[in-house]
């Protein structure tokens, strides 16, 4: 896709930003510098860049387009504006959104940082950052990032609805950007600008919205934690908002990667009497015992739907959730579900991708389908934590492979292949 212009007026005012940073890093004492002083701070300024990493540069996996290889490029140090803190990463989950990027399947600007769940430790904080915020937030705190980042002032942020906040779908998920409009991505090589897919959390360090950040305690470790920001994030959301399960309800999970299995975990926490997980892997679906599951089902083996039905005493499930994005199980998950159930779909497809419904069963049984994207990250994303470091959602579990920055590639390689059971997370050290 190339550079569009909207990037290159990102990196027109990239100048003009940089000077408002570097009055912010030094505040008072810049100004009491001679003129002589600050000319030189100027001419140096790349190396006063940030001062705890001991580097100015750091490294970030690249997209460029469609089924070409990731590639581990060097950027300058990204610095926060206001509202935002610039995070040292230490782990990003392997998630089949940035494949779907990867692929072509859903169009995003190119080239773009990828990766977009993530735990970290708090390095800087933006300008005017106020004293609510910095004591929340100190500086080597331990943190956990939502990939939905809401900017926390918009129609739906006001209403507490941060999962459909205006300006993360308008700036962030349609042009790669934070919500001025421009990156905070840019090529050691070159300066030239690199869009952002949410934070573009596989990198050294990455730049957040506040609002999407929560204290990860120090009892829970980086690299599962990091599935918090997306996989766990996602199910909670179905779970929770739109199915709005209850104890003793009938929970059907359709696709047991990392989103699903989450599901499953989840709809255990809330009490759900059967689970039920469906995949056409046996590797998953042994997986899924561990994580809730109380009954499984190998699609490939058996009509998934029928047997739905068997397990819930003939009438399907109050709840049946789609987390592949394929037609042929958007069909099977509405017609999954009990007179007057709910189908909810959180499976990102193919851009385009339309799913068949009959519809005089839709009217006629009053069946509920509804989509579900994420969570809302500044109410749900601490209860996550929370049920994370209570041991009711077992991190450890459902992390089943890490990979080494260096092999990010890889990683997504083998997500693709269908290699990885559960969620894959990405160590950055
Ligand atoms: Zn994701
Ligand atoms: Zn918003």
């Amino acid at each position: 896709m190339g550079f569009c212009p909207l990037i290159r007026s990102a990196r027109r005012s990239l100048q003009c930003y940089r000077f408002v940073s570097q009055t912010t890093i030094f505040g008072g004492a810049s100004e009491s510098r001679s003129t002589k002083d600050v000319n030189n701070f100027s001419w140096k300024k790349e190396s006063y860049y940030h001062v705890s990493s001991g580097s100015d540069f750091m490294r970030g996996v690249v997209f460029w387009e469609p089924n070409k290889p990731l590639t581990i490029e060097d950027f300058q140090i990204p610095r926060p504006k206001a509202g935002e803190i610039l995070i040292k990463t230490k782990g990003c989950g392997v998630c089949h959104s940035d494949l779907h990027v990867i692929k072509g399947e859903i169009p995003f600007p190119s080239p773009c940082a990828i990766g977009h769940e993530i735990t970290g430790e708090v390095v800087e904080h933006g300008p005017l950052t106020d004293s609510k915020i910095t004591n929340k937030f100190p500086l080597g705190s331990q943190v956990v990032g939502a990939f939905i980042m809401p900017c926390g002032n918009c129609y739906y942020c006001s209403k507490g609805h941060d999962d459909l906040c205006e300006d993360f779908f308008a700036y962030n998920r349609a042009k790669g950007t934070l919500y001025d409009g421009e990156t905070r991505l840019f090529l050691r090589s070159n300066g030239k600008p690199v869009c952002m897919y949410s934070m573009g959390g596989l990198a050294e360090y990455c730049v957040v919205p506040v609002n999407a950040l929560t204290v990860l305690p120090s009892s829970l470790p980086y690299t599962e934690s990091a599935i918090l920001g997306c996989a766990v994030f996602t199910a909670y959301g179905a779970m929770a908002h739109a199915a709005e399960v209850r104890p003793g309800n009938s929970v059907a999970v359709i696709g047991i990667g990392g989103v699903g299995s989450s599901c499953l975990q989840i709809a255990r926490a809330f009490g759900a009497s059967e689970i039920v997980a469906v995949d056409v892997q046996d590797e998953k679906l042994a997986k899924a015992k561990i994580l809730g599951a109380t009954h499984t089902i190998n699609s490939k083996k058996e009509d998934p739907v029928e047997r739905i039905r068997e397990i819930t005493g003939g009438r399907g499930a109050d709840v049946a959730v789609e987390a592949l994005g394929k037609p042929v199980t958007f069909s099977q998950c509405i017609r999954s579900v009990k007179d007057g159930g709910k189908a909810v779909m959180i499976g990102l497809a193919k851009a385009g991708s339309l799913g068949e419904i009959d519809i005089n069963h839709l009217v006629r049984r009053k069946i509920q389908v509804m989509g579900s994207y994420g969570g809302r990250a500044r109410q749900d994303l601490p209860k996550l934590v929370r049920l994370a470091e209570t041991g009711i959602f077992n991190l450890k579990d459902a992390v089943s492979r890490k990979y080494k920055f260096e092999d990010a590639d890889k990683a997504f390689q083998d997500l693709n292949q269908g290699k990885i059971v559960g969620r894959a997370v990405v160590e950055i050290v």
